[in-house]
């Protein structure tokens, strides 16, 4: 090792001893830099700091024209430093007016220098600035000077992060980690909330940086690793939800990476630089993530994330955070900041903490995201960056509408969505108002408004928004956050609660819809379908496996005793599907009463009509049936060919458009003439406008989601029916197919002012 370099020990225990002093920023920073200096016999040594407006401004030196202080600026990329920030790699040269980057700030007098060792300062892998040192001489810094020096900046980058250096900001500059960032991802659940943000794996923020006796702060590093080492494998051999599919492959992925060898390596260098474990864990983290940063490959991107979980679990294994004194920090409008999470974990925080959630990752049919919608709270996912950017505590706005996130917002952007939230919060209300009285239109026409539902948690809205039933129970949800196939009396537990707070409302529920992209990761029944949506899915899948569906018809039967029990099958393609199936229920119905079991007073099986084959036998269907119950979202997706996923298809085509009205006409008149029910359950009663088209075509009872309630019974109340009536017929009539029915819906509500508002 060069002489010349003091030992990173010592030069950290002076930094201590800086930091513990009551001093003024300026004051601590213009120290701090004296000290770098001359622990590295440096003739400058100077830091920069990164502005919300993307200038480095240099904030202390020691060595160049203290007058440039403050006035001394790059942009991100430009000259050395410049360069550093943008790549968040450090620079280290022995001729540094030669770099190609070199680019000369006149009023700092730096000309005069030749070697130049520069690293960037990093917190979470984001860049806040950049620490320099620099020699007259063509000096060489050796890796060891190297390392020393991104030590001291991580101590720099804490000051920053604690947001000491504020204070020295002026108007208009201030610092990057303040600066207000909006991202767009996807939309998954709506409503605006406003809160702060709640780290789902909490950045924790490492406050004893330097430690007093570097073996004892090995030994606490080795023993929170094993610590940390068993508790990875004990979540494997557990059969948790949250730990099963993808969570377990990234739990082997843990796994390999708690022996890694290398990351141990650099943990216990930066700890005989002086750091404590805690702070050495950061700042290996936050190095492999800085340089991570500019990989494109996604899968090991995709490592890097589960490295950085894994970080997380060591830190709160050293500090001895436990998941209550997180819980219990909650604050009163928490907004979850997660890369992703299982649904169980979501489920753990308390709801009524809970103003929203945002994930980097997730799809729509996520198993967080499904919990999510149940609890009612706004979801954004794929909002890439929005870990790293947040910060514990800091303000947030997510808008599950638009699918957008305002982290840190500008006043006037805070204030929009306050109004907006106001403005809801006044229409709830009007809602709330609405919830007992009867649910019939203008001229008097009754009309059941059900809501979807398929988890306990969504029980408590049947009251909260005047439901008159449940008009779809999707019980596959249950089988989709639970880790292995929930046993016959978990599925008896949930139906009884569902049936009993129901009370004397009705409920239907469906046999489990899984297959297409409801996958359970426990049951590998199928290889991997060339396309999921055409494929073994609902009804298909549990023909064929008879035993799923006769546990759940039986658990179905003893749970609803003494009352009348509805179940439709999802899926049908044909006749065929529902007699097997009826034959199967009827068969527990026999074996139940053998054994003395208490038996529903009646049964009615229905058909979902979500296969366009069946809409050319529907007479033949109406005989097979008590009732049938149009899945609009499935219908429309075979009708028109297009993957109701598909977000580049999404709007193209309108259920609300000749042809599909038409067949839902053709439905409720075969239903009428066989006596038989018809409802429709899919996302088209959800929208006022669009379930004001259904009550106009004849339908008298709907069921959506609890959200949607309020809003439709508003517009119901509106709704002159005689008058809708005449105008569905009229449309339907019109050889025009390609007529702008919505147009139409839209001219007729405004004239006659009906609410169609969601
Ligand atoms: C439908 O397809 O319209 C329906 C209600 O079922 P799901 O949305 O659960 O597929
Ligand atoms: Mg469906």
């Amino acid at each position: 090792m060069r002489e010349i370099a003091g030992s990173p020990r010592i030069l950290l225990k002076r930094l201590r001893e800086i930091m513990a002093e009551a001093l003024e920023p300026q004051e601590r920073l213009d120290r701090i830099v004296r000290e770098i200096a001359a622990n590295m016999v440096a003739e400058v040594c100077s830091l920069y700091v990164l502005r919300a407006d993307a200038v480095l401004e240099l904030y202390a030196t020691e060595g160049l024209n203290p007058g440039s202080v403050h006035l001394a600026q790059l942009r991100l990329g430009q000259g050395l430093v410049g360069t550093i920030a943008a790549s968040a790699r450090p620079l280290n040269l022995s001729d540094a007016r030669h770099h190609p980057a070199f680019t000369y700030l006149p009023e700092t007098g730096e000309e005069i220098y030749n070697s130049f060792l520069g690293v960037p300062v990093l917190r979470a892998g984001r860049t806040l600035g950049v620490l320099v040192v620099q020699n007259k001489t063509n000096r060489h810094y050796g890796d060891d000077e190297a390392e020393a020096l991104e030590t001291t900046a991580m101590v720099i980058a804490e000051m920053i992060a604690t947001g000491d250096l504020r204070r020295l900001t002026r108007p208009g500059m201030e610092l990057d980690l303040s600066r207000p960032v909006s991202l767009t991802g996807a939309a998954f659940n709506d409503g605006v909330g406003l809160g702060h943000v709640v780290l789902h794996e909490p950045r924790i923020v490492v406050t004893e940086l330097f430690n007093e006796d570097v073996d004892q702060e090995l030994r606490r590093l080795e023993t929170a690793l094993g610590s940390l080492r068993l508790s990875i494998d004990d979540m494997l051999s557990r059969r948790e939800i949250a730990f099963e599919g993808e969570h377990r492959a990234v739990l082997e992925a843990y796994r390999m990476f708690a022996h890694d060898r290398g990351w141990v390596r650099r943990l216990e260098e930066a700890i005989r630089n002086g750091l404590t474990a805690e702070a050495a864990v950061e700042k290996v983290q936050s190095d492999m993530r800085a340089r991570m940063l500019h990989m494109t490959d996604p899968y090991l991107r995709e490592r890097m994330n589960d490295f950085d979980d894994l970080a997380y679990r060591l830190l709160r294994q050293l500090m001895g955070r436990g998941p209550e004194e997180i819980a219990a920090a909650l604050p009163k409008d928490a907004i979850i900041v997660a890369r992703s999470m299982g649904a169980a974990e979501l489920l753990d925080y308390p709801r009524g903490k809970l103003r929203g959630l945002v994930l980097e990752e997730g799809a729509v049919t996520s198993h967080v995201v499904i919990v999510g919608k149940a609890m009612g709270i706004p979801v954004v996912g794929q909002a890439k960056g929005a870990v790293s950017m947040a910060e514990n505590g800091d303000a947030l706005i997510v808008d599950g509408d638009d699918g957008k996130v305002h982290l840190r917002p500008q006043p006037d952007v805070e204030a929009a969505y306050a109004e907006k939230v106001r403005f809801r919060a006044k229409k709830q209300q009007l809602y709330r108002e609405l919830r007992d009285r009867p649910s019939v239109s203008k001229d008097g026409i009754a009309v059941e408004l059900m809501m979807n539902a398929g988890l306990a948690v969504d029980l408590p809205q049947l009251s909260e928004a005047g439901a008159a039933g449940i008009g779809l129970f999707r019980s596959e949800l249950q089988f989709m956050v639970a880790a292995t196939f929930p046993r016959a009396q978990e599925q008896e537990k949930l139906y009884r609660e569902v049936i009993e707070a129901a009370g004397s409302k009705p409920v239907t529920f469906r046999t489990i819809d899984i297959g297409g992209d409801k996958v359970l990761p426990y049951f590998r029944g199928a290889e991997k379908e060339e396309n999921p949506a055409l494929g073994w899915r609902a009804i298909r899948l549990t023909l064929d496996r008879p035993g799923l569906l006769r546990t759940q018809f039986r658990a179905l039967l003893k749970a609803a005793a003494g009352r009348e029990l509805r179940v439709m099958l999802p899926m049908v393609t044909e006749i065929g599907e529902i007699t097997k199936a009826r034959g199967l229920i009827e068969r527990e119905v026999r074996q139940l009463a053998r054994f003395g079991y208490a038996l529903p007073t009646s049964l009615k099986l229905g058909a979902m009509i979500e296969v366009p084959s069946l809409l050319f036998q529907l007479p033949e269907l109406m005989r097979a049936v008590d009732f049938v119950s149009i899945g609009s979202n499935d219908l429309f997706q075979f009708m028109t060919a297009t993957d109701r996923g598909n977000g580049l298809l999404a709007g193209r085509f309108d259920p609300l458009s000749v042809p599909f009205l038409r067949v839902l006409k053709s439905v409720l008149d075969a239903g009428r003439e066989a006596g038989k029910p018809v409802t429709l359950c899919g996302e088209l009663a959800s929208r006022p406008i669009s379930a004001m088209a259904l009550v106009g075509l004849g339908f008298r009872a709907i069921s959506m989601s609890p959200a949607a309630i309020g809003p439709v019974k508003a517009m119901l109340a509106d709704l002159p029916v005689g008058e809708l009536e005449g105008l569905m017929i009229q449309l339907l009539k019109e050889s025009a197919v390609d007529m702008d029915v919505p147009a139409r819906l839209r001219a007729f509500a405004d004239e006659f002012d009906i609410s169609c508002e969601t």
